[in-house]
């Protein structure tokens, strides 16, 4: 079923061989990219824009370009060194202290940036929170991080229960508001007064910068604890899985919400000098193409969900955009369907590249790279510096092609370094000196690691363990399927049956004889047993904001059990 390998092109690639590198590298000597190394003074904002702004051949390069539909800007190296301080400033004036929690809930502007990194900067940590989160969802976060301190605008702010928590102290309004009072701070009427110098906040490199919540997948979101010494793995991982040069336009699609969109979306491109474009509004085909062809991209990371509707809304579009400077594509966040590759090299004359990492790990530690060959549908090797395998549940290791826990020796750079206030959840994820990630895979004779599912998504079947990837990747190659949700719902007689929720592709509908037809595709291109037994039409599938299946949820609605916490759910 294995599409075949997709060879590498020569060319533009940071890392010209991928086997060589592995053998060589040592974290030791990312160190050296940084000024830290030879001031011994750190913080990771210092690096990613002061840095630059410092240096008379890149303070006035354009680090982001903000583009929405009702707004335009580009803002230089400086500029937002200039803004960053600036924030810094009103959070000293206002008591914010070194591993304050200062959370933000709004939009990505820029003035998103200039307070994110502005709480960088004072050694505070800081917590996006995705916009469209309700108040429980809100509320929760706040809650367990003991934040004093939150950034929002006017419009969010009824979502935010600020009598109920103790802890919050102060309100930051981005935008003109009735508000007043002791308690809010107007973002604009301060930032005014505030001065554009400020002196950074240094700090030891294991000290606390970020506070994200996982996406909520499986469970409860879990609040994840990362470091500034992150920025070595940022960088590094900048460098050779995005393949960035300074003079890239780079696009990463993911809110800051998600851990893609502060690891990839902030400190990748920012650490490498790279001008970083951030596109506000909603997604539509048509408007993605254009970004990508009038905002010159040259790198562009973005999720499965996103290329699968760019997929279904046809290769006709793409063929109307001009997308010349494009010469780099990855993916993160769920399985990429070798589908999904396939349309990527006919419809962008590209390989997509998938890369596989979790909040957890900070960072991207599996990974197509550039300099190596592809096979569509495994997540590539470890990064250089990575030491990944499969172990049995006793954290022995597994031989080549059987199904296991798929492990990272730990640490590594960008590591977490605890789960917020709750020090028995951070153990139980290391086994043997393993650092345990919750997927299941399997790693072939090549080395490469191929995902299976989620150790809780894996389905027993008379006897026979299927993932559910597997299923909905089938799936989603028949033409009139356009996304797809597989579980196992427990059956007396088999332990489980598939069972598979789709959405139809625009112009099929719902009939007995297409659902038949459905089932024998995957039974011809898989097998008999991975064939759902059960097939059910849906208008959309519930996904998390960062656009990730949600199983669980498909299981509990259709087991009539109670849902959980649904407070990452997209509406
Ligand atoms: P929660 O931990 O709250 O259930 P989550 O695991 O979805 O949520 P994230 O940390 O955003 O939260 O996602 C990490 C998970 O996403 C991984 O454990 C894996 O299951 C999946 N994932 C990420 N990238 C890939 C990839 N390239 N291929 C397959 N799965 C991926
Ligand atoms: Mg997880």
């Amino acid at each position: 079923m294995n599409m075949q390998r997709i060879e590498t092109k020569s060319g533009n690639f940071n890392m010209t061989d991928y086997e060589e590198t592995y053998q060589k590298f040592n974290w030791d000597e990312a160190k050296s990219n940084f000024s830290w190394h030879t001031t011994g003074k750190a913080n990771i904002a210092y690096e990613a824009i002061d840095r630059h702004a410092e240096n008379p051949d890149k303070a006035d390069q354009i680090a982001l370009i903000y583009s929405a539909p009702d707004r335009e800007e580009k803002l230089t190296f400086t500029d937002l060194k200039q803004s960053s301080n600036q924030f810094a400033n009103v959070l000293k004036k206002h008591g914010v202290e070194k591993e304050d929690r200062v959370f933000l809930f709004m939009p990505r502007s820029p003035e998103f940036y200039a307070s994110f990194l502005g709480i960088l900067k004072v050694g505070a940590i800081a917590g996006p929170l995705f916009e469209a989160f309700m108040e429980q969802a809100v509320r929760d976060r706040l809650e367990d991080s003991e934040a004093s301190m939150l950034v929002t605008t006017p419009e969010l702010l009824e979502r935010v229960p600020f009598s109920d928590l103790p802890h919050l102290k102060k309100v930051v309004l981005v935008g003109e508001s009735d508000q007043k009072g002791e308690a809010y701070i107007d973002y604009h009427a301060e930032m005014n007064e505030a001065s554009k110098s400020f002196d950074v906040e240094w700090v030891d490199l294991e000290d606390g910068m970020l506070l994200h919540y996982t996406s909520g997948s499986t469970g409860k979101p879990k609040g994840v604890y990362h470091v500034h010494n992150a920025m070595l793995q940022h960088y590094q991982t900048g460098k050779w899985v995005l393949d960035l040069k300074e003079d890239d336009i780079y696009w990463c699609t993911a809110d800051p919400g998600w851990v893609t969109g502060t690891s990839y979306g902030i400190f990748a491109p920012w650490l490498n000098g790279v001008t970083n474009l951030v596109r506000g509004g909603r997604f539509s085909p048509e408007q993605w193409y254009e970004t990508l062809q009038e905002k010159e991209v040259t790198v562009w990371y973005s999720a499965p969900t996103a290329f699968r509707k760019l997929m279904s809304a046809g290769e006709d579009i793409v063929k109307e955009y001009n997308l010349t400077n494009l010469r780099h594509v990855l993916s993160v966040g769920e399985p990429l369907n070798p589908e999904v590759i396939a349309w990527g090299m006919s419809a962008l004359e590209l390989r997509i590249h998938d890369t596989w990492w979790m909040t957890e790990t900070g960072g991207q530690l599996i990974c197509n790279f550039p300099a190596l060959d592809m096979k569509p549908g495994s997540m590539g090797k470890p990064f250089p510096g990575i030491v990944a395998s499969i172990i049995d549940n006793e954290g022995n290791e597994l031989p080549p092609n059987q199904m296991g826990n798929l492990a990272i020796k730990a640490p590594w750079p960008s590591m977490m370094r605890a789960i917020w206030k709750r020090p028995e959840k951070y153990e139980s994820y290391f086994l043997n000196g393993w650092y345990i990630s919750g997927d299941s895979a399997y790693k072939d004779e090549e080395g490469y690691f191929w995902f299976q599912g989620r150790l809780d998504d894996v389905i027993n079947t008379s006897g026979e363990r299927v993932g559910p990837f597997e299923v909905e990747s089938k799936l989603i190659e028949h033409p009139a399927v356009s996304e797809a949700g597989v579980i196992g719902k427990p059956d007396p007689e088999r332990g489980e049956i598939i069972k598979a929720f789709i959405t139809l592709n625009d112009g099929y509908s719902e009939s007995e004889e297409l659902l038949e037809e459905i089932r024998q595709f995957v039974k011809k291109g898989l097998s008999a047993h991975a064939a759902p037994r059960e097939l059910e039409v849906k208008d959309t599938i519930p996904k998390t904001r960062s656009g990730k299946i949600m199983r669980r949820l498909l299981k509990s609605w259709e087991l009539g059990l109670p849902t959980g916490d649904v407070s990452t759910l997209e509406e």
